[in-house]
């Protein structure tokens, strides 16, 4: 089982760092009950622009399968996602970038978990039930 990867995330985005990791679904704490097999690359790169402002580069791929609620065999699905997350260093400038539109912006903990970050992302992108389409399920 894989080991929570602690960052400074300030830290990590000024010194322009990256962490990557290709693992077995199975390895991913909170994952593992989530897909019955599959493989899973994923890569945070820490970007600090010419202004100071702080964001990580997050990209997940790789091909899953998920549980079919209606019929439990197997789903196929892939995991596409290449995002930016803002970091702000305080309340007035989460305030600020929040307003902005296609940006996503959290406060800046002392302490960040890229294993938890990456977890949260392929969490939030799964569908709410997983299912074959209407009548498809194999019989
Ligand atoms: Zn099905």
């Amino acid at each position: 089982m894989m080991q929570a990867v602690e960052i400074d995330p300030r830290r990590f985005c000024k010194g322009g760092q990256s962490w990557e990791v290709r693992d077995d679904v199975a390895a991913f704490p909170r994952l593992a009950h989530e897909f019955t097999q599959g493989e899973l690359f994923c890569r945070v790169i820490g970007v600090a622009d010419a202004s100071g402002a702080l964001s990580f580069g997050i990209e997940i791929r790789g091909d899953v399968t998920l549980t079919c609620q209606r019929c439990l065999g197997e789903l196929p699905f892939t995991v596409g996602i290449h995002r930016m997350l803002q970091l702000a260093r305080d309340e007035t400038e989460l305030e600020r970038l929040d307003a902005e539109p296609d940006c996503e912006t959290i406060l800046a903990p002392a302490k960040l978990d890229l294993v938890a970050l990456v977890e949260d992302e392929v969490l939030l992108s799964l569908p709410m039930a997983a299912m074959h389409a209407e009548g498809e399920c194999p019989t």
